[in-house]
């Protein structure tokens, strides 16, 4: 079996849609998979029922191929982590939903963030401003091979001596105390009135969805039975975060505690590398910026235009629904991460959300200083998307400003969004390059 990658990334701190992205992309690959990240990210996708009613659907954890009826396997992959009661509630909203949740295939190795992580996350969360979902604390001690994973939980359950949660919450617990000096471990304290959902959760997810075992991809694994007789699979795999928040090239340490970039797909996967074809890289960027938490924020806009915008923008967190800042397009940082990326496909969203009724201008910054300070900017007129469906209806300070950014990236912008649904993308090729 050969596997033919396409990645999804986002080209700046997050946010930029790529959860409609994949949900569009998705009819095309037989397998969907998530590489990284936890329940700290958000994908917002729409879902049509047969009654042709239109439900907003945010994952967190689950590739949004569950949206499409031809993927036929939905993969959370080793290099994510999970928390049990989290994926167990929005599972049972997918399958509320009716959607193919038989598709979703959870791997073994894949770390539990337990109710310690969370607590450890809160209290170390410091000038960062994480989720406090625990994914930092459960990526650390997966490196610190304390981790408990999926598989872990499996052998446990299965044996009869130790098929009581609260051996399982004194085992851990004490794990915790070992670790953590005396002063942190009241803070630290977990109840097993805390703990016992976290316990049933992990028996509902083990009982309800498929678990992949660490041969997943191999000969004799669940790929090669589910994909029988097929030569070629395509895989497209939904990244979470972005460029600029990830672990090793983001603005570290302002960072996220998984690896976002492209490259790590394929081992957050398991993918076997000398059978992978990576096909293309699809970069997803908004028009603007939005960045949550803190960290530099190079073309940050503050005040009522950044209030306007988030409002127009809808830029509140999916999941946590912090209030995103806003920020102009950050053409150094983009030219970055397409370099980086090796980015063979642009999406452009929210396209929208710059109109005349939001802005009286669009800025670009175009350079900036060694300390990131902005020192030339480049203006547009306010964008009018309205009839915008096809890419000869592009015109005005849309098309200029498209151009622009083809001319200054020396790559064609191939997608933009110029709304929530996926009727709103556009495929649009603007200069002759
Ligand atoms: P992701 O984490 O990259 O998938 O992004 P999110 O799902 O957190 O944020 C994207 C949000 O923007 C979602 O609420 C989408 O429905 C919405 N969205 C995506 N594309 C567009 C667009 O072109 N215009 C507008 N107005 N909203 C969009």
């Amino acid at each position: 079996m050969n596997y033919r990658l396409t990645t999804v990334a986002g080209g700046q701190f997050g946010d930029e849609g790529k959860g409609k992205v994949t949900q569009n992309l998705a009819s095309q690959f037989d397998i969907v998979a998530r590489f990284g990240g936890g329940p700290n990210a958000g994908h917002t996708a729409y879902h049509e029922d047969r009654g042709k009613k239109l439900h907003k659907v945010v994952t967190h954890v689950v590739p949004s191929g569950i949206l499409s009826r031809n993927v036929l396997i939905n993969f959370i992959g080793p290099g994510c982590v999970i928390d049990p009661v989290l994926l167990q509630k929005e599972i049972q909203g997918l399958m509320e939903l009716g959607l193919p949740y038989h598709t979703i295939y959870l791997s073994e190795l894949t770390p539990l963030i337990t109710p310690w992580d969370c607590k450890l996350d809160a209290m170390m969360n410091g000038a960062i401003d994480t989720t406090r979902r625990g994914i930092g604390p459960t990526y650390a001690h997966k490196r610190h091979r304390r981790a408990l994973r999926v598989g872990d939980f499996i052998e446990y359950v299965k044996s009869p001596k130790t098929s009581q949660s609260w051996d399982l919450f004194y085992q851990e617990s004490n794990r915790y105390k070992d670790v953590y000096d005396t002063k942190a471990e009241e803070r630290l304290f977990v109840s097993i009135e805390e703990f016992e959902p976290w316990f049933k959760a992990l028996v509902w997810l083990t009982k309800n969805i498929n678990i992949a075992k660490k041969n997943f991809f191999l000969r004799d694994g669940d790929v090669h039975k589910v994909l029988e007789g097929k030569k070629d699979v395509r895989i497209l795999a939904e990244g979470a975060q972005a460029v600029m928040l990830d672990n090793t090239f983001g603005t570290y340490p302002f960072v996220t505690s998984s690896d976002c970039m492209p490259s790590a797909a394929i081992g957050g996967i398991g993918l076997p590398p000398g059978l992978t074809t990576q096909e293309e890289v699809v970069l997803v960027f908004k028009a603007y910026s939005t960045r949550v938490g803190n960290g530099p924020f190079d073309t940050e806009i503050e005040g009522d235009l950044a209030e306007k915008i988030r409002q127009a923008g809808g830029e509140y967190g999916s999941t946590t629904k912090r209030p995103r800042r806003i920020g102009w397009l950050d053409l150094p940082d983009l030219k970055y991460a397409i370099e980086l990326t090796g980015a063979t496909k642009l999406y452009m969203t929210k396209v929208d959300v710059l109109s005349a009724k939001v802005v009286s201008e669009v800025l670009v910054c175009v350079r900036k200083d060694s300390d990131g300070k902005p020192t030339e900017w480049k203006t547009f007129k306010p964008f009018d998307v309205k009839g915008v469906k096809k890419d000869t209806d592009i015109n005005g300070s849309l098309f200029q400003f498209i151009s622009f950014l083809e001319e200054s990236l020396g790559q064609h912008v191939d997608v933009i969004s110029v709304g929530p649904l996926m009727d709103d993308l556009v495929e649009t090729r603007v200069t002759v390059m």
